[in-house]
């Protein structure tokens, strides 16, 4: 049997969750790197609470008509707070004209009727962390949050169905099931702070996803506001309704067809047992073999994550985690299921761990120490704050047989232009997160996209997708080219249109082109590259 993992992660034993690590929680908040709810506190804003001083523009008609709907504390418009608004967890910035924070559907149809009737773009928007530049209001558009909206409406146990507001976290729909005895899949690592309504937004996935599929996997209705303001729904709490199923395209659609504002969500039975194991490896090589020779001896885990020296290096300093600091790479595997089926993966995946070079095997003997480990994976991202302030990170997904050679390819790039990588990713389901760590204070921005552009370039080559999970959003726009042909893109764009003819919702966001976005310094850049590697 494995040895525990009570030694590396916590030398006195488990930590009480949430007690020391969070302590050792030093990071500062920087910019554009680092994820959080990056709304702004909703009531009590200067925004509100006294007229424009003189010289200061006053608030528009659509203004106006904005804090008639939804009460003046929960519309921002003046310069300085709108700052917050202006990023997100990627790259990209530019301010909102004007952000508005509903409090029921009815409020968003009418904030969305006057947008429209204003001739106003809308750009919805959940926390904020999208990584793929979802939320940047391009445009002149206004944002709106869907902070206030936080109910969970019900949890059907003998149905297995959820149905909650879009601004309620991902985690908080997770609390709610397994209270109830049963399990919400969807996992992404920004759990506790990302939104429902941006996870469908994304089509988000997690380390489960591996087993249980991405957000599409988990929708079974939703109901929206349409860019002309009408309330629709689309299927609900009863699966497969006749006629077309619009609930697999709008989940994904990255808030270009309306804005969702209630979700029905397919719950799971919890598993009988949940086993979870840490392998380290000299190097990343072998533990991507041995990621592959897993799922090609029969199992298929529930979860399967690697980390490499970088992130190793970046959690021990961060957090009290203490993995192996001379690890090449460490892979995270769980499985779930009947404990009888369990019984047998455990054995078969410690052999084929340890056939593809695993120096060591161990495995967590509580539930505690599983969630320890599964903190150490999901913080990550936040450690890498220690070694550069700044980070660009895509999400690439490649088949899981070239995952060696992509690894390989990936790394030279980074060695090339010199920037330190760091890779921690779904290695299950082939969706690397090459993170690049650089500093936007000394370190031209363009620089670092030309080497991201070569790594997305490299996934492609290699048969892959350009997004596994985060979406195309802003960033990822001009390089749609290089995958799909201007007839596919133009069938894509008729779909919208059937939702959306006057472009309304989130303009400049998965297709190339257009001049919504164009003041966005980094666009032009993006185009360039997009274009010149295609030829
Ligand atoms: C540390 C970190 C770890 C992450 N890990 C993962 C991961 O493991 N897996 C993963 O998939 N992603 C991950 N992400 C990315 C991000 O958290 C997800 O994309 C998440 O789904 C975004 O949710 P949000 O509430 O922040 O949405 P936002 O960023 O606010 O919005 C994302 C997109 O959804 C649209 N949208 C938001 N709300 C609505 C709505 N109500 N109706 C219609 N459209 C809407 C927006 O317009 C935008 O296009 C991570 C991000 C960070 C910072």
């Amino acid at each position: 049997m494995p040895g525990p993992v009570v030694g590396w992660l916590c030398p006195q034993g488990p930590l009480p969750l949430g007690s020391r690590a969070r302590r050792t929680l030093p990071l500062r908040s920087h910019a554009v790197t680092v994820p959080g709810d990056a709304g702004p506190r909703v009531r009590g804003s200067r925004a509100t609470r006294s007229p424009a001083p003189p010289g200061i523009a006053p608030p528009s008609a659509l203004v106006l008509r904005l804090q008639e709907i939804c009460g003046e504390d929960n519309i921002f418009w003046r310069a300085e707070d709108l700052l917050v608004w202006e990023y997100d967890a990627g790259f990209d910035r530019h301010p909102p004209s004007a952000v508005a924070v509903p409090g029921s559907a009815d409020e968003v149809a009418a904030v969305v009727k006057a947008a429209h009737d204003a001739g106003a773009a809308i750009v919805p928007r959940g926390a904020g962390t999208g990584l793929s530049g979802g939320t940047i209001a391009c445009g002149g558009a206004i944002v709106v949050a869907t902070t206030r909206l936080r109910t969970i409406h019900s949890i059907d146990a003998i149905a297995r169905v959820a149905v909650v507001d879009p601004g309620v976290t991902n985690l908080a729909v997770s609390a709610a099931a397994r209270e109830a005895g049963l399990f919400f899949a969807p996992d992404p690592a920004s759990q506790r702070i990302s939104t429902i309504g941006g996870n469908v937004g994304t089509n988000a996935g997690g380390p489960h996803a591996l087993r249980y599929g991405s957000m599409v996997n988990h929708v079974l209705g939703v109901e929206m506001v349409l860019p002309n303001g009408e309330i629709a729904r689309f299927g609900g709490a009863v699966a497969d309704l006749p006629g077309y199923d619009c609930v697999p395209l709008i989940v994904g659609s990255e808030g270009t067809l309306g804005i969702i504002t209630k979700i029905w969500l397919r719950l799971l039975p919890l598993p009988e047992d949940v086993r979870t194991f840490v392998a380290i490896f000299p190097d990343i090589d072998r533990g991507a073999r041995a990621a592959s020779a897993i799922i090609a001896s029969g199992v298929v885990p529930a979860a399967m994550e690697m980390l490499d020296k970088v992130t190793i290096g970046a959690l021990n300093a961060a957090f009290d985690v203490h993995l192996p600091a001379d690890a090449g790479s460490l892979l995270l595997v769980e499985i779930e299921g009947l404990r009888e089926e369990t019984e047998d993966w455990a054995a078969s995946i410690e052999r084929v761990l340890k056939k593809n070079g695993a120096t060591d095997v161990r495995s967590a003997a509580t539930q505690a120490e599983r969630e320890l480990l599964w903190k150490a994976r999901k913080l990550g991202y936040a450690a890498l704050a220690r070694i550069k302030p700044n980070n660009y990170l895509h999400d690439a997904v490649v088949p899981r047989t070239r995952m060696p050679d992509v690894l390989r390819q990936v790394n030279a790039i980074a060695e090339r232009y010199g920037y330190v990588i760091a890779n921690m990713f779904h290695i299950g389901d082939g969706n690397l997160h090459p993170v690049l760590l650089f500093d936007a204070r000394t370190e031209p921005i363009d620089r670092v996209m030309e080497a991201s552009a070569e790594i997305l370039k490299v996934a492609i080559d290699a048969g892959g997708a350009l997004t596994g999970e985060h979406g195309v959003g802003l960033e990822k726009n001009h390089f749609m080219l290089w995958v799909f042909s201007a007839e596919d893109l133009q069938a894509m764009r008729r779909a919208r249109d059937a939702f959306d003819p006057v472009g309304t919702m989130n303009p400049g966001k998965i297709f190339p082109g257009g001049d919504a976005c164009a003041d966005i310094p980094t666009e032009r850049t993006k185009r360039a590259l997009a274009e010149g590697m295609w030829v």
